[in-house]
């Protein structure tokens, strides 16, 4: 059995083929991945075709450690902070478990929020047979 610890916000943690992912996180790095997706591009068709230096610009601007995910949102048009959760569907989340491999053609990660997978370790606890049968 693994221990799980929760981290510190704005770090990941792996287990295996678990990773615990903090919104916070996402943002660490935002307008050094911004600009990497968006190297060949001169504008944001999405944005009235604002520069993407000027995107960058602002997003190297914000305090990451504490902006706003809005203000975020607000300087790139679209959302790159978002996690939601595959189970309950709730957006938004601070912390989702990310299971299983990158996205492929038939297959792709669960995002599951902390609340679904208390759920989740509950149902699974109560329906574990060898445990009620005192064999475990
Ligand atoms: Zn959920």
């Amino acid at each position: 059995m693994v221990e799980q610890v929760i981290p510190d916000a704005g770090k990941l943690v792996e287990l295996d083929r678990v990773v615990l992912i903090h919104r916070r996180a996402t943002v660490a790095d935002i307008a050094e991945r911004f600009a990497r997706n968006y190297a060949h591009y001169k504008t944001a068709p999405w944005k009235n075709d604002e520069p993407i230096a000027s995107i960058v610009q602002k997003l190297k601007a914000l305090d990451v450690a504490t902006c706003d995910y809005s203000e975020i949102k607000e300087a790139i048009g679209t959302d790159w902070t978002n996690l939601d959760c595959d189970i309950c569907g709730k957006s938004d989340c601070e912390t989702v478990a990310r299971i299983g491999d990158e996205p492929d053609y038939e297959a792709r990660w669960q995002d599951i929020c902390l609340p679904c997978l208390t759920k989740l370790g509950a149902w699974a606890e109560s329906s574990d047979t060898a445990k009620s049968e005192g064999e475990v």
